[in-house]
């Protein structure tokens, strides 16, 4: 069965045609902060026509970048993104424009999927996936099946549980989210307002996480507490998924992750130390298909009765 993929994101979508656990052919399209999913799905659909053209697909598996009601093929809410994204029917868009059925789904579920399908969490029921990066994305599969819940939002918003009451206002509303504590675009923020930082290695850098390990390594005292910070809020997150939804094992993808060294041996003995799990020790590991995972996910995503395990 071939599928057409797409996995929409911020900035940019990716379309590509899908083959059980190979990726055929893909396009890159960027998205230069286009605020309208109308006007962008034009150039979508002119690159899956190139694809479907070439090697006619049977379905399209479509990952979108906020919450979604996936069993009503609608887009329930978007984060500050294609604000017109809830009024499209995307369904019938797809049947219209290439006589194809579209499947849809919150773009960390549908990459989540893909590493459970062909990536790091193959043959595994249980798992919560965290992407570290320009914000956090942490969604949950519980028993083999993502998490949804009645209004499609649980096990999907695990960057904005909240680590801490007395933090930052968060873009969701909250406060003191993972997201608002510890991620890309929080960094300046929470880095500008640490005591000392005027004085510290990163003031005269552009302020990344790149640059933040790079001090830090460097012996950078303030470089350091601020990791030790976000480390310890992507711990606590850790924890409050690992006693929400009950996982085996805890996959860890995105940007940040270039520092997995780093990273994964602090979640693990954050986790040994803190998670309360009296039937063993919930695993960590790097998620293996970064770019490719949503992609991958469109395959189980469209056809339910594939299985998960090889
Ligand atoms: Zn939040």
């Amino acid at each position: 069965m071939k599928i057409l993929a797409v996995d929409l994101g911020g900035t940019h979508a990716t379309c590509a045609l899908v083959e059980g656990r190979r990726i055929l052919v893909r396009q890159t399209l960027a998205l230069p902060g286009s605020p309208s999913l109308a006007a962008t799905l034009e150039a979508i659909a002119s690159s899956l026509e190139e694809l479907h053209a070439g090697s006619p697909a049977q379905g399209i598996g479509f990952g979108f970048c906020g919450l979604v009601d996936s069993r009503r093929t609608r887009i329930a809410s978007t984060n500050g993104k294609y604000t017109d994204a809830v009024d499209l029917d995307l369904a019938g868009w797809a049947r219209e424009r290439f006589g194809l059925p579209l499947r849809l789904e919150n773009d960390a579920r549908l990459a989540l999927l893909g590493e459970c399908f062909a990536g790091a969490a193959q043959g595994e029921t249980d798992v919560v996936m965290f992407t570290l990066g320009t914000g956090i994305g942490g969604v949950a599969m519980i028993g083999g099946r993502l998490l949804r819940g009645k209004h499609d939002q649980a096990g999907v918003l695990g960057g904005h549980i909240p680590v801490n009451f007395a933090g930052r206002r968060c873009t969701c509303g909250a406060v003191g989210c993972a997201e608002s504590e510890a991620s890309g675009w929080s960094l300046p923020l929470v880095t500008r307002a640490w005591p000392g930082f005027a004085s510290s290695a990163l003031a005269a850098r552009n302020i990344d996480f790149q640059n933040l390990f790079a001090c830090a390594t460097a012996g950078d005292a303030v470089s350091r507490e601020i990791v030790d910070h976000c480390l310890r809020v992507w711990g606590a997150a850790a924890v409050a998924a690992v006693h929400s939804f009950d996982p085996e094992l805890l996959v860890y993808g995105g940007g940040v992750m270039q520092r997995a060294d780093l990273i994964l041996p602090f979640l693990q003995d954050y986790l040994n130390a803190h998670a309360w799990t009296p039937w063993g020790k919930v695993r960590v590991r790097a998620a293996q298909l970064g770019n490719d995972a949503a992609l991958l996910g469109a395959v189980p995503l469209f056809d339910q009765e594939l299985p998960l395990v090889r």
